[in-house]
């Protein structure tokens, strides 16, 4: 199904492993503050898209 959910789910996951690459202070333990920012807002997506699937499975 194709929404804007998704969509801007698998672009913060896009920008999150684009940022991981190219930032040298962000590892799998630390995050610079922009890799912070990025990463909370592809997991509040992560979450969102997740929580839809779940319900729509339980219909
Ligand atoms: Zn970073």
């Amino acid at each position: 199904m194709a929404d804007g959910l998704y969509d801007r789910y698998m672009k913060a996951s896009r920008v999150n492993a684009e940022h991981q690459r190219g930032c040298n202070v962000c590892t799998a333990e630390t995050r610079c503050t922009a890799g912070t920012q990025i990463f909370k807002s592809f997991a509040r997506l992560q979450d969102a898209y997740n929580n839809r699937l779940r319900q729509q499975n339980q219909r």
